[in-house]
């Protein structure tokens, strides 16, 4: 009996947002039964709704970092209106399959927390970032949006922010974002409409840059076909980078 205990009480990670753990083989970890809803992978393959029994799950790639990662309660750099939730089974099961979908150079090591509140303020925004933190809210996991691309939006939010000068102003360049000359660092949107990933991606070069890489690296032939320009950029400066980037 005190030995089972034992083993029960080591295979719960400290601080775990995982619960009633059961001992499953090495490479594995528990899930709880729960209700799968219907969603779509990165590559938009579809993943019909199911009631999943629990089971041991094999490990994604660096399963104990990211699970690690997935933290309770909230941070302080959102509004005190925004509550926190619970990571419910089937959230962390996609969220890690998601993370287990995202090339290196776009989950670094550096990423200390991804959050989970309930809604954004104002309301709509799935997902939030904020230096080395991540926050998804509950519309992150509901249609219309797709998690992976919301999840990597934000990730590539952080590449961009590591390019150098050079990089940016090219990528501005190529992307005909033509800055304003009565404004600091604004710039004005001179593509067509259809030749933006979505209306988001109008507001400034960083929010188009994050809707381009990831379709760049989820739905690349998508990306050439609605505007060339800036898919043969991402494929000389972001390319390379995401053959050798990151740790994890
Ligand atoms: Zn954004």
């Amino acid at each position: 009996m005190w030995s089972r205990l034992l083993v029960l009480l080591l295979v719960v990670p400290a601080g775990s947002v995982l619960s009633a753990q059961k001992a499953c083989p090495p490479g594995e970890h528990w899930v709880n039964a729960y209700h799968r809803r219907a969603y779509s992978r990165g590559d938009g393959t579809f993943v019909s709704a199911a009631d999943v029994k629990a089971h041991c799950h094999g490990n994604p790639a660096n399963y104990h970092f990211w699970v690690s990662k997935l933290k309770s309660g909230r941070p302080l750099w959102r509004p005190d209106a925004e509550k926190a939730s619970d990571w419910a089974a089937e959230e962390v099961e996609r969220v890690l399959e998601v993370l287990d979908e995202t090339p290196n150079l776009l989950k670094d090591n550096n990423i200390k927390a991804i959050y989970r509140l309930k809604e954004s303020i104002p309301p709509g925004n799935p997902a939030s970032t904020n230096l080395n933190d991540i926050v998804l809210y509950d519309d992150a996991f509901e249609p219309p949006f797709n998690l992976t691309h919301v999840l990597d939006h934000e990730l590539s939010h952080r590449v961009f922010e590591k390019l150098s000068d050079g990089e940016k102003g090219s990528f501005r360049r190529i992307a005909k974002w033509k800055k304003d000359s009565r404004v600091k660092d604004h710039f004005t949107p001179k593509r067509s409409d259809k030749e933006y990933v979505r209306p988001n991606a109008m507001l400034s070069p960083e929010e188009d840059f994050a809707d381009d890489l990831t379709e760049y690296v989820h739905q690349p032939a998508k990306l050439e076909k609605m505007y060339p320009p800036i898919f043969d950029w991402m494929k000389k400066h972001i390319g390379p980078k995401l053959k050798n980037g990151g740790s994890q």
